[in-house]
């Protein structure tokens, strides 16, 4: 049995009062949106109101980063133990706008994610090729070696991998059932069996039964699309129950 799971990436986006609407959407059509884990990954100056406003509902929340190191003089640096004290369950690791933007290397993700780890927050590990490298046919031989950065240093559990191709972040331009399921299949040989895998990339309400009846497609991790409630509920009833069977 694995876990569904639809999380949210809210990315740099937000103010307090869209949060309290959105969330207040968000919970009202929570009824009907099937049985699927959900979470949210916010920024950090509204991880205290998100979680007041999410304690006692059936919605997780996280951050979109977390710092590698414990404590110390790390200006601007957010530590997994204050991501804890905040009852964050997730913190994204390795997010390509991470890598891209900041030069997060793998060497970091991986120390990110065993420092989350230690922390007791359940990471969520993001892997991706760029459009240039799956033209190269390197997508595997990319996503293997980010995911081995960290299997080298931590062992896979209480964790949550995510696929996202460079090219399907924000860009409208989602992967094929069939170009997801692929690499997912090829992850999912390097994981315990038991590992919730996410697709990333572009999913919507319009694209995310295809992508969620593959076999290796556990969930999905979602940018654009989980700022709008009517859509990240579609996404959610698409996800459907918990668990599903192996
Ligand atoms: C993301 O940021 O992780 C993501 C998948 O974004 P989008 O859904 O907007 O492509």
């Amino acid at each position: 049995m694995r876990t569904r799971l639809v999380a949210g990436n809210w990315k740099m986006h937000g103010s307090r009062a869209s949060i309290q609407a959105l969330l207040g959407s968000i919970l009202a059509g929570l009824g009907d949106a099937g049985g699927a884990e959900c979470a949210v990954c916010v920024p950090y100056p509204y991880l205290q109101l998100v979680a007041e406003r999410l304690k006692g509902t059936r919605i997780a929340w996280g951050a979109q980063n977390v710092s590698e190191h414990a404590q110390g003089a790390y200006t601007g640096e957010v530590s997994a133990a204050m991501l804890a004290e905040l009852g964050c369950k997730y913190a994204l690791v390795g997010h390509s706008e991470r890598r891209q933007l900041y030069g997060e290397t793998d060497a970091q993700v991986a120390a990110k994610f065993a420092a989350a780890h230690g922390a007791g927050l359940t990471p969520i590990l993001c892997v991706g090729e760029t459009l240039a490298e799956r033209e190269a046919g390197r997508t595997e031989q990319v996503v293997g070696r980010q995911l081995d950065a960290v299997l080298n240093s931590s062992p896979f559990e209480n964790a949550v991998l995510a696929y996202e191709p460079v090219w399907a972040i924000g860009t409208g331009r989602n992967a094929t059932p069939e170009q997801a399921q692929a690499v997912h299949a090829f992850l999912r040989t390097k994981v315990p069996s038991e590992t919730c895998i996410l697709y990333g990339g572009s999913m919507k309400a319009a694209n995310a039964a295809g992508l969620l009846a593959m076999p290796d497609i556990d969930g999905g991790l979602i940018g654009g699309a989980s700022l709008a409630a009517e859509e990240f509920l579609a996404i959610l009833r698409a996800a459907g129950s918990k668990r599903v069977t192996t």
